[in-house]
C-alpha cells in the first residue's frame, strides 16, 4: 500500500520537483498540501500543519520544502501527530536546531530523513568508490552562479538563517562530504555580505585535515556569475589521481578524460530512498554539510560588498 503524503511549503521547488515526483512514484500518495498562499490541484490543501491535522485526514508522512527557519516547530507538530518526515536541505538554520529535532524523532520513534538532492547522482557514487582509500592532496570547488535567475523575488534567503550564496554552496558541500574518504574542516573563511542583505553573496573557504598534513583544499561560491554558471569540484590524491565532477554532480572526469555522464533524478531517487527508509522504520540524518557550512559561518570574516538590488 502507498504512503500517504502531504507537500509542506508549495514553492519553487515542491512544484518543480517533489509532487511530480511523488506522482511518479507508485510508493506514494499525496493527500494534501499545506501552504500559506499557493495550493495544489486535485487534493484537500491547507494554510497550516494545525489545520490539517484537525481536519483528520489520514496522513503518514511530509514533505516540508519550506524554508530552513520553519522547519523545527513544523517537524515537532508533524512528529506529534504522528506523521513521518522528509526534509529539504539545509535542513536548519542551525545545528543546534538540527539535534533537537533529530531526538524529537528518536522520542516520537518516526523516521526523519534529511535530503541531500545533490548526492543522488551515479557520477558522485562513483567519484566516492574511486576516491576510497586515498589521500587527498587538492580539492577546489567552484560554485558560481547567478541569484537572480535562480532565486528571484526570495526574501528569505538573505534574511539570517537563510544562508546566501551557502544554499547553493552547501549543496557543493554535501557531494565533498560524501565522497571524501577523510572528514576535512574550515580552516578559515571569508565571507562577502551585500550592505544591505544580512547573508553572503559570496564566500572564499579554505579547509584543513583533521592531522597536520600539508593540503590546497579550498572552495568559492559566488552569486554574482552570469552566463554560464559554474558547479565544479575538482580533487587531486596523493598518488597521482586527479578528479572532476562537473554540472553539481553528474558529469564525471577522471585523470582528463570523461568517464562517465549521469541523468539528472535527484528527487526520483530521493523518494526512492524514502520508501525504503520509511519501509523499515530507519532514519537517515547525516548532518555534516551543516556543521561546514555552520562553521564557516563561525570561523567567516565578514566584508561589506556593494549594496544588492
Ligand atoms: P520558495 O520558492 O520560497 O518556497 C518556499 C515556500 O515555503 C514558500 O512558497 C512559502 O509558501 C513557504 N514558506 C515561506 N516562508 C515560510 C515560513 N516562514 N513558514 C512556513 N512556510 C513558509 O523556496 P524554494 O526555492 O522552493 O526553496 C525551499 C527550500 O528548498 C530551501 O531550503 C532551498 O534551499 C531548497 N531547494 C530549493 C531548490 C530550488 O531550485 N529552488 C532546489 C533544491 C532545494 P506559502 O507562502 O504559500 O506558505
Amino acid at each position: 500500500m502507498a504512503f500517504k503524503i502531504v507537500v509542506i511549503g508549495l514553492g519553487k521547488i515542491a512544484m518543480d520537483q517533489h509532487l511530480p515526483c511523488i506522482t511518479k512514484n507508485p510508493d506514494f500518495t499525496l493527500v494534501a498540501g499545506v501552504s500559506r498562499h499557493a495550493k495544489v490541484e486535485n487534493v484537500p490543501c491547507f494554510e497550516s500543519l494545525g489545520a490539517l491535522v484537525k481536519n483528520g485526514i489520514a496522513v503518514d508522512a511530509v514533505a516540508i520544502c519550506t524554508p530552513p527557519s520553519a522547519r523545527l516547530a513544523i517537524a515537532r507538530e508533524a512528529f506529534d501527530a504522528g506523521y513521518h518526515v522528509l526534509i529539504e536541505k539545509p535542513p536548519t538554520p542551525t545545528v543546534g536546531e538540527m539535534i533537537n529535532m533529530i531526538d524529537y524523532a528518536k522520542e516520537k520513534n518516526r523516521v526523519l530523513y534529511v535530503t541531500w538532492h545533490s548526492r543522488y547522482n551515479k557520477a558522485v557514487d562513483e567519484a566516492k568508490r574511486l576516491l576510497k582509500g586515498k589521500r587527498v592532496t587538492k580539492l577546489k570547488v567552484t560554485w558560481r552562479e547567478d541569484v537572480r535567475h535562480w532565486h528571484p523575488g526570495q526574501e528569505w534567503i538573505w534574511e539570517p538563517g537563510g544562508f546566501g550564496v551557502c544554499d547553493p554552496g552547501i549543496n557543493a558541500l554535501s557531494i565533498v562530504t560524501k565522497i571524501m574518504p577523510e572528514p576535512i574542516f574550515v580552516e578559515r573563511a571569508v565571507i562577502e555580505v551585500p550592505s544591505n542583505k544580512a547573508t553572503p553573496i559570496a564566500a572564499q573557504i579554505k579547509f584543513k585535515h583533521a592531522d597536520a598534513g600539508a593540503s590546497d583544499m579550498s572552495a568559492e561560491f559566488d552569486w554574482r556569475q552570469t552566463g554560464e554558471q559554474t558547479w565544479h569540484i575538482e580533487i587531486e590524491t596523493k598518488d597521482g589521481m586527479s578528479l572532476v565532477l562537473k554540472g553539481g554532480g553528474s558529469i564525471l572526469e577522471v585523470n582528463g578524460k570523461q568517464i562517465m555522464e549521469a541523468p539528472l533524478e535527484e528527487y526520483e531517487l530521493i523518494y526512492e530512498r524514502f520508501a525504503g527508509l520509511l519501509k523499515h522504520g530507519e532514519s537517515f540524518t547525516d548532518i555534516t554539510p551543516l556543521q561546514l557550512i555552520c562553521d564557516v559561518f563561525m570561523l567567516g570574516r565578514p566584508v561589506l560588498t556593494e549594496a544588492f538590488v
